[in-house]
């Protein structure tokens, strides 16, 4: 019997915002796999359908687990929060297939977008990423803070939006005040910083602030940062936030 194995981007949070070829994905597998605050997401439809539910940060087994299960015969869907090729478990089923059993590369595998935090964060504010963007993780669970500060300065010099995914947790809250120290040092005072958290959820918040002014104790988990380039702008409206967003067209400033 052929299995097949779906990793499935199940979007922010909000079931609206799952598409609906992720939905019949879900649908159609035998078995569902994931982190279990991401499968206690998903309805039960009350077809036979056995959860795997694992905790965080066992990526590589679960997706071990996933390939045997597939190479079985079962119907696997693996889920992730927002779209699992970013910093999610797309790459860690790849990682598992190219070091794992060379038969795992016959298996029909496919992969199902989904909403990224940073998208649906934007569409909160306005449109800040209407310019050049770039997206950086800043966990050093899988690369040094080295590298991190490198890729900041990189981004700061280039001027681009920055999207922060993974900006704190309990074991890393300081980082994110390293990293805006750091821009500080390059970009001004008045840059838009962006702390939207559970971006798309009934529960939603925003803050609008300053790199000046950004407290770095607000930012945990659940929130995407978004610092701006020079040309990130505000938009003022009576009795609302303001509006925030990049314009596309672009002056010579790097
Ligand atoms: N694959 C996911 C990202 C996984 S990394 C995606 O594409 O969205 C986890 C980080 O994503 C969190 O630490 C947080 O920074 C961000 N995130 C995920 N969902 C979010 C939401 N609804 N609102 C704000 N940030 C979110």
């Amino acid at each position: 019997m052929s299995g097949s194995l779906v990793i499935v981007g199940l979007g922010p949070g909000a079931p609206d915002y799952l598409t609906p070829s992720a939905s019949r994905a879900l649908a159609d597998a035998t078995d569902l796999i994931g982190y279990s605050v991401y499968l206690d997401r998903i309805p039960v439809t009350g077809a036979a359908q056995t959860r795997h539910a694992t905790p965080n940060r066992v990526e590589l087994d679960r997706s071990r687990h996933a390939l045997q299960l597939a190479a079985a015969g079962r119907h696997v869907a693996v889920v992730s929060g927002g779209d699992p090729g970013v910093f999610a478990m797309a790459a860690a089923v790849f990682e598992a297939i190219e070091a794992g059993d060379p038969a795992w590369r016959a298996l029909d595998i496919r992969v199902e977008p989904g909403v990224t935090a940073m998208l649906a964060a934007a569409a909160e504010v306005g449109a800040p990423l209407g310019g050049d963007f770039c997206a950086i993780s800043l966990s050093d669970n899988l690369k040094s803070w080295a590298t991190i500060e490198k890729r900041l300065n990189a981004a700061a010099d280039g001027d681009f939006v920055i999207a922060f995914y993974n900006p704190a947790s309990s074991a890393r809250p300081h980082q994110i005040g390293l990293a805006f120290d750091l821009l500080r040092a390059k970009k001004a005072p008045d840059t838009v910083v962006l702390l939207v958290r559970n971006a798309k959820m009934p529960d939603v918040s925003v803050i609008t602030t300053t790199l000046a002014d950004v407290d770095p104790a607000l930012v945990d988990m659940r929130t995407l940062v978004i610092v701006g380039a020079s040309a990130t702008r505000l938009l003022a409206r009576d009795g609302k936030a303001p509006w925030v967003y990049t314009p596309r067209a672009e002056r010579d400033k790097v």
